[in-house]
């Protein structure tokens, strides 16, 4: 029987990546929802290809265009937040999260609480809330399965292993598009130069979140959250090449580490087809031909965000939610040119300072409402902190 599958975020990176490989088993899946946000030709191109039953752009004013270009082909058209969490409560058997943004965790609790597999790429949700994402899927007997490579390299690496015998977990990072700039030179670098990715080709946001090792931040966090590991048990350290996505160290010493080229297509396959292993069309690496592979620890003086993970891990409650927004907010000013690059670290550092002392309600219960307010007025609060820098 067809497995019904759902892609939220269908017409961004990661959600092309999963399209390209059930397109190429048409016939072992069916496509309940496919949701976007501004790509109307993609989505509806993607969905008259993949026979889904319905289209959804988070747009409220697009719908119009949406109808227009589904027109005769019988799949619904729908428009808006709320067409798009009704979309995510449809049911499957496998939906995939490649929202960016906090934007996603809503659509993803929905699924979970639905019952479907819930393939998590949106690290967001398990940075903002965390131990929510995990209860519910608890609650309804639901499998996350990590989509980030790290997270799938550790979970690939723990298969048939006990978690207390875990003594540490090693992601990796590049150092994204400014790893071999001088430190000085960076507070005067572009959106366009940190939009580029040496090794990886992804989404804008996180590609611009790789440079200034903001998405090894909320790695780190994710990594806690979503293996309930100590804080202190989680290194990060630089890794040119990005072949070697994660370790595993445990107590024998032994250091399990996972190896493959940089395609999303592995790790998503590998959610896709879990617990099984399926023939995927990614290169096979050729490990003479690499020669070597270099690994060093991160300089703390260019990637503050990596502390700035640590102070949140340490503060807990709703500081990741916190964490989330303020990112989210100035890395909308970088790109907007409102602040510079290195500044983004200044304003997170500022306002998760804010928010942590002037009754930020950061010690709230993690519940959907809570962590909603709290990223609504994070994002009030660095819109001021930019708006006093600049
Ligand atoms: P993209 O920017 O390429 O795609 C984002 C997707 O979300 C698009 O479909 C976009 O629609 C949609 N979207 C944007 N804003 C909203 C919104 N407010 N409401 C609903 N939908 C929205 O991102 P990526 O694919 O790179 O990343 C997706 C997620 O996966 C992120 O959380 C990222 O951190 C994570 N991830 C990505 C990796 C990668 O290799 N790209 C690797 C590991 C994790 P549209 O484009 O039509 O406007
Ligand atoms: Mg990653």
């Amino acid at each position: 029987m067809a497995r019904k599958v759902s892609i939220f975020g269908a017409t961004g990176s990661i959600g092309q990546s999963t399209i390209d490989l059930i397109a190429r088993a048409p016939r072992a899946y069916e496509v309940v929802a496919l949701s976007g946000g501004q790509n109307i030709a993609r989505l509806a191109q993607d969905a008259i290809r993949l026979g889904a039953k319905i289209a959804v752009t988070a747009d409220e004013s697009r719908l119009d265009e949406l109808r227009g270009a589904l027109a005769g082909s019988g799949i619904m058209a729908a428009a808006g937040r709320t067409a798009l969490l009704e979309a995510a409560a449809m049911p499957a058997d496998w939906v995939m999260s490649a929202i960016v943004g906090a934007a996603g965790l809503e659509p993803g609790l929905i699924a979970l609480r639905g019952g479907a597999t819930l393939a998590l790429a949106n690290k967001e949700s398990l940075v903002t809330a965390g131990p929510l994402l995990m209860a519910t899927a608890r609650a309804s007997g639901a499998r996350i399965l990590p989509v980030d490579s790290e997270h799938s390299a550790i979970f690939q690496a723990l298969v048939g292993e006990q978690m207390e015998a875990v003594e540490r977990i090693i992601i990796t990072a590049s150092g994204g598009a400014f790893r071999d700039w001088p430190l000085e030179r960076l507070a005067h670098a572009t959106p366009a130069e940190a939009a580029t990715h040496p090794n990886w080709d992804m989404g804008q946001r996180i590609t611009i979140d790789s440079a200034s090792m903001f998405n090894k931040a909320l790695e780190v966090i994710e990594t806690k959250e979503y293996f309930g590991i100590d804080p202190r048990q989680i290194e990060v350290l630089v890794h040119p090449q990005s072949m070697v996505h994660a370790l595993v160290g445990f107590n024998d010493g032994a250091l399990m580490a996972h190896l493959g080229a940089p395609d999303m297509r592995h790790a998503i396959g590998y959610a896709l087809h879990y617990p099984q292993r399926r023939d995927l069309p990614v290169e096979r690496l050729d490990l003479a031909k690499l020669g070597l592979l270099e690994f060093r620890a991160p300089d703390d003086l260019r990637y503050p965000a990596l502390r700035l993970a640590r102070e949140v891990m340490a503060a807990g409650g709703l500081s990741g939610a916190v964490f989330n927004a303020a990112k989210e907010r100035a890395l909308d000013g970088f790109i907007a040119g409102r602040i510079g690059f290195m500044q983004m670290a200044d304003v997170v550092e500022e306002a998760l300072t804010q928010m942590s002392s002037q009754g930020g309600h950061i010690d709230a219960d993690i519940t959907l409402d809570n962590v909603h307010k709290i990223d609504q007025l994070t994002r009030a609060r660095t819109d001021e902190v930019m708006e006093r820098l600049g």
